[in-house]
């Protein structure tokens, strides 16, 4: 017997299970296990996406003993539902579905009613005595057959219906009858021969071409544009599985009904039972967002049985799956059918809710909790809402759903390839559609906020905007979008293309024109608790790279503990300092920079109280001055006018020095440890600042554990001399105000040099923190400020997989990493390490710091938060010491 290709499930065997999805895809496994459970699933079958794989593997061809199982497994569906297909009296009609390892909602093809014939028609009229229903379902089957097996376009089919309807002088689908819809499935018919198609009689036949269809799907654009998006292609997928069950019909009358739950409130995490059901009709009306579904709650008025049922059974499916469930159902005249499971996605919010709160619920653990969190959901939950300010007088023009939270605001588009467009020149846009499909994925991925006029919270737009965390109001049926106009109508408002328009997915709210956006401060309850259990769960530390007590603040609001930079030119900027910083750097004299620098201490030394204060009990790593010196000159005549005045020369003279100053590569010039070498005034004063303000705060009783870091460090010399002289200024003055106070002394890691000879820096340093920043800039020798040119090129062409600059290379900046490390513990094993540079606030750069055994990160206080999950993340999914995938 050949490989197993086929999976069936029905009341006497079920043989595949939720664990499988590899193979049977996410909605074969799990239908294949609630029917396990004893749940209410139609019977059916999955063929393997090993088929898939082996059909794009193999030119299209399916492997030899495929057909002889798929019709053994047709003919068991026949069996256990007494039906038979293609038959004119008790006819057999199944749902051939696709479904990966990975949701990809809408993405793929489905294919509904299958197996209705001129004949079957007749048998599926008289076995429901329901002439319509069953002429309804036929016109339904071909147009979707032929739309997507057999590529007629869906818009010719649209027109042959209003043909017919605009005939009979009637507007909805609902007012045609048995009769109008036989002539319906006439034209649809004579269409097909019109393109050139045949309608099949045979269903198995139909059949046949639906599954390649499916099959088939999984390579269409906007699919392989889904898995681009959400980077799915390097998780080894085989390909779609294809499911085909049983079909029960939620249109079948008024006691009938097909909808979505949710085992909690997608969008808040609430535990509150939430979804949408439309009465009398198939599932593809309510995702297709055409009519307004209705809430579950009043479901239980209408069907209070099948209610309580359904609630019976998402309470039995959550426990069992131990996350949140989103659940697809069919009532067919009254009695329920579940027809798809799976983990719901979830807003941000959501997810930190609903992971804290299964937590308290004893259903899962706090490491389970820690991994049900993207990092980067949590950076979603720090996004922007309006300004409150602009708010209030922003014109409003009307609302719908709050499908996906936060605030956006943009230009107007009606297209996703406008939306691309545009985006790609750098604008922010909105992308207003009356509905979006799967096509309008890629606009949708760029666009800062998604409007709709129509369709529900589980309509594409919104469910799509959730799970890429775009902001999106859907459903805001006051609004006239008109695509072929290009504007938006409102309230008397009239917007067009071009024109700024802002969205509140909270609120559901649109207003014309342009509103800012703000960063909420600090965060919620939920999100600390869970960054609690991260936290205890880590190995890795997180500090901030923060020059200023405010920023402190916020770092330490959001969990940093420590600060592991604090960049000190930065402190130079402000109006009073400036000028005194470029006097410095100008200074011809070691006496006028020493005077400059006289004046510039009290400012340092109150900074870096302020860092200690606002980071009491944690190491602060001040690092001594590092800019290029192109970052100060005086450049403007009004500088020049100011700075001359300040030393006491003349203009000219000092455009002479700024001219001499001038460097031909400034990032590899006179900068970091070689300032000090050449200047060592510029260290002493410095390193004053430091132990003064530490000892400020001593004397006030409070706990300081400074670091003095050197930059741009490549030859140990550098670093012992600098050493001798903070530690000589240091011990005087802690001697002198008689206070105990440690201190330590490292270096920055960011040339290779130093990697190489990290054993001898490593021996006469206390810490070090690799600046990833100019590590990746002289390792890979891509400019810091000119990479830009051509790294998407690179991106495109796979020679670097990501943007070095913000997720580690690991395998080349990785290695120096690692080679520093090893370097720098073998003579001195009590060795600090971390990183500063910008990749300490990325989570697989993170992941790598924790593989590789450093001991913290510092980023962004912004990014703090994130930083805490993905260390956690990182520690639940790898032992420290584990080799290290480069
Ligand atoms: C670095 O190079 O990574 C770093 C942190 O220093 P800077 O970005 O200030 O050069
Ligand atoms: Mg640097």
């Amino acid at each position: 017997m050949g490989k197993k290709y086929v999976y069936v499930w029905n009341k006497n065997r079920v043989e595949g299970n939720s664990k499988m999805k590899d193979i049977l895809g996410g909605k074969g496994a799990n239908l294949a296990e609630m029917a396990s459970l004893g749940l209410p699933v139609p019977p059916g079958f999955t063929i393997s996406a090993e088929v898939c794989k082996y059909y794009w593997d193999n030119n299209r061809k399916f492997p030899e003993d495929l057909k002889s199982t798929v019709e053994e497994a047709m003919r068991e569906l026949e069996n256990v539902t007494g039906k038979k297909f293609g038959d004119n009296e008790n006819p057999l009609l199944v749902s051939v579905r696709s479904g990966a390892a990975i949701s990809m909602p809408g993405m793929m093809d489905t294919i509904l009613n299958l197996g209705l014939n001129d004949e079957s028609v007749e048998g599926l009229a008289k076995l429901t005595n329901n002439e319509r229903f069953a002429w309804d379902s036929y016109r339904r089957f071909i147009q979707m057959f032929g739309d997507v097996a057999l590529g007629i376009p869906h818009e010719k089919f649209e027109d042959a219906l209003n043909e017919v309807k605009n005939k009979k002088g009637v507007k909805q689908d609902l007012e045609l009858d048995a009769n109008d819809l036989k002539k319906v499935v006439e034209l649809y018919k004579k269409l097909y021969k019109e393109e050139g198609k045949e309608f099949p009689q045979d269903p198995m036949k139909q059949l046949w071409i639906a599954i390649e269809a499916v099959f088939g799907s999984w390579n269409n654009p906007r699919a392989i544009k889904y898995r681009q998006i959400n980077e799915m292609d390097k998780q080894g997928l085989l390909g779609t599985a294809v499911n085909v069950v049983a079909m029960v019909f939620g249109n079948m009358g008024e006691d009938s009904g097909t909808g979505v739950a949710f085992t909690r409130d997608p969008n808040t995490g609430e535990k509150k039972y939430y979804g949408e059901f439309l009465t009398n009709a198939q599932g593809e009306d309510v995702v297709a967002g055409i009519r307004t579904p209705k809430s579950l709650d009043e479901l239980k008025n209408i069907n209070p049985k099948v209610y309580n049922q359904l609630l019976e059974v998402m309470d039995k499916l959550e426990t069992h799956f131990r996350d949140m469930q989103d659940i697809e159902f069919t009532v067919e005249r009254g009695q329920l059918y579940l027809l798809q499971t799976r983990n719901g996605k979830r807003t941000a919010a959501a997810a930190v809710k609903i992971a804290v709160d299964m937590v308290k619920e004893g259903l899962i653990n706090k490491q389970e909790a820690v991994m049900r969190v993207k990092p980067a959901d949590i950076e979603k939950l720090l996004h922007p809402i309006f300004d409150l300010e602009e708010l209030k007088n922003a014109q409003y023009i009307g609302k719908g759903l709050p499908a996906s939270p936060g605030a956006a605001t943009g230009k107007i588009v009606f297209s996703a390839d406008d939306a691309e467009k545009l985006a790609k020149d750098g604008e922010k846009v909105i992308l207003a559609r009356p509905e979006t499909s799967p096509e309008d994925v890629g606009g949708m991925n760029v666009a800062e906020g998604i409007l709709t006029s129509r369709g529900g919270m589980t309509s594409h737009a919104a469910v799509v905007a959730r799970g890429m965390g775009k902001t999106a109001v859907v459903g805001a049926e006051d609004i006239v979008i008109d695509l072929k106009n290009k504007v938006i109508k409102s309230n008397g408002v009239e917007l067009k293309e071009g024109d700024w328009i802002s969205i509140d997915g909270n609120e559901g709210k649109v207003y014309a024109g342009k509103i800012k956006t703000v960063r909420p401060e600090g965060l919620a309850g939920d999100i600390s608790v869970l960054l609690e259990y991260a936290d205890e769960v880590s190995v890795l530390g997180v500090r901030a790279n923060a020059d200023i007590p405010r920023d402190a603040k916020v770092a330490r609001e959001f969990g940093a503990q420590g600060i592991g930079l604090c960049r000190t030119e930065h402190m130079f900027f402000g109006p009073e300092r400036i000028n005194k910083m470029r006097t410095m750097i100008v200074s011809k004299t070691e006496e006028q920079r020493r005077a400059a620098l006289e004046q510039l201490l009290p400012f340092q030394r109150s900074d870096f109280k302020g860092l200690f204060e606002e980071m009491e009990g944690f190491s602060v790593t001040i690092r001594l001055l590092d800019p290029p010196l192109h970052e100060f000159v005086p450049e403007s005549e009004e500088q020049i006018k100011e700075v001359a005045k300040m030393i006491g020369i003349s203009e000219d003279e000092l455009r002479s020095i700024v001219k001499d100053l001038e460097e031909f590569n400034p990032m590899m010039g006179h900068r970091g440890v070689r300032l000090a070498i050449t200047y060592p005034e510029i260290a002493e004063m410095q390193t004053k600042a430091i132990i003064l303000a530490a000892i400020d705060l001593i004397k006030e009783g409070k706990k300081v554990q400074p670091e003095i870091m050197i930059p741009v460090v490549g030859n140990v010399k550098e670093l012992t001399i600098l050493k001798e002289s903070i530690k000589q200024i240091a011990d005087e003055l802690i001697k002198e105000n008689n206070v105990d106070l440690e201190y330590k002394i490292g270096t920055m890691i960011e040339v290779p040099r130093a990697c190489v000879v990290a054993d001898q820096i490593g021996a006469e340093a206390d810490f070090f923190s690799f600046g990833t920043n100019d590590l990746t800039q002289l390792g890979l020798g891509f400019s810091r400020d000119d990479y830009g040119k051509f790294i998407g090129d690179y991106i495109e062409k796979g020679i670097y997989e990501k943007d070095p600059f913000q997720q580690i290379d690991r395998e080349g900046v990785g290695r120096l990493i690692k080679l520093a490390l090893d370097g720098g513990r073998s003579t001195n094993p009590k060795l600090k390490v971390g990183i500063c540079g910008e990749h300490g606030g990325d989570p697989d750069s993170i992941e790598f710091a924790h593989l590789v055994g450093l001991d913290y990160v510092s980023c962004s206080p912004y990014r703090v938060p994130v930083a805490r999950l993905a260390a956690a993340q990182a520690a639940v999914n790898y032992k420290r010491g584990k080799t290290v995938n480069y």
